[in-house]
């Protein structure tokens, strides 16, 4: 039983009041954050949430800027918690997750620094393609992007995959989730980096439960976005919005 607050839906840079890459997801005693871009400036909409756990455990997809922005923001929702970040460091890039995430938020750059943000802030790099945070069985699975990323897997609860182009063959043997939240960049058109939404609506086995569209475009004009709502709901897929809750 989970459920999920996105607090980030869009991605690269915010527009249209949706902040970037970032979800909320408490499952009994864990509290996972999935990816940490602007949209942890809405944590403050679950602040009830926030109250009923000590730690909260950050998983990022990777590294780019749109997805970690936000850690700099956790000072102000998680000063008197632990927070445990873990990304795809040495398991997927020549450094560690510290080393990336102690360049972003240097005190150069952020005065509080890279462990500066909670109570206490510890980094670890995925241990392999399974590995455990509190009781949560989690899974990462390399996707087609610009720079290493990964899906995110919560139990059979959540499946996120977001800065991936989408591949059915990719799907095929992927065990399903209740909700699937995955990225929508484009009306059409493929993209080696990024998904279209004719692709999703083509290739997303039936078996997800809910399929939610994140990390969508700052770039669309209102008809690109109208394309896209009408393409999705065309098999009953969301777009999400900062603040939308899904319960599972
Ligand atoms: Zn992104
Ligand atoms: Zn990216």
């Amino acid at each position: 039983m989970a459920t999920a607050w996105v607090l980030g839906s869009m991605g690269w840079m915010p527009a249209r009041k949706q902040q970037t890459a970032c979800v909320l997801v408490e499952l009994g005693s864990d509290l996972v954050l999935l990816d940490a871009g602007t949209g942890i400036a809405n944590l403050g909409l679950c602040a009830n949430v926030l109250a009923r756990h000590e730690r909260l455990c950050v998983l990022l997809s990777h590294f780019h800027l749109d997805h970690v922005a936000g850690l700099m923001y956790l000072k102000r929702f998680a000063a008197d918690k632990t927070v445990d970040v873990y990304g795809p460091g040495t398991y997927a890039y020549p450094r560690s997750t510290e080393d990336y995430l102690s360049d972003v938020l240097q005190p150069a750059v952020y005065s509080s620094g890279h462990t500066g943000f909670a109570r206490t802030v510890r980094y670890h790099d995925f241990s392999g393609s399974r590995f455990v945070v509190g009781d949560v069985r989690v899974g990462v699975r390399p996707q087609r992007h610009s720079s290493p990323s990964f899906e995110l897997r919560l139990n059979d609860d959540v499946v996120y995959a977001t800065d991936t182009s989408f591949y059915a063959e990719d799907w095929r043997e992927v065990r399903p989730a209740k909700l699937l939240l995955h990225e929508c960049w484009q009306a059409s058109g493929r993209d080696a980096r990024h998904t279209d939404i004719q692709s999703l609506v083509a290739g997303v086995p039936n078996a997800f439960g809910r399929v939610v569209l994140i990390h969508q475009n700052p770039a669309w004009d209102d008809a690109e976005r109208v394309e896209v709502e009408q393409a999705a709901l065309s098999r009953g897929f969301e777009l999400a919005y900062d603040g939308m809750a899904i319960e599972g």
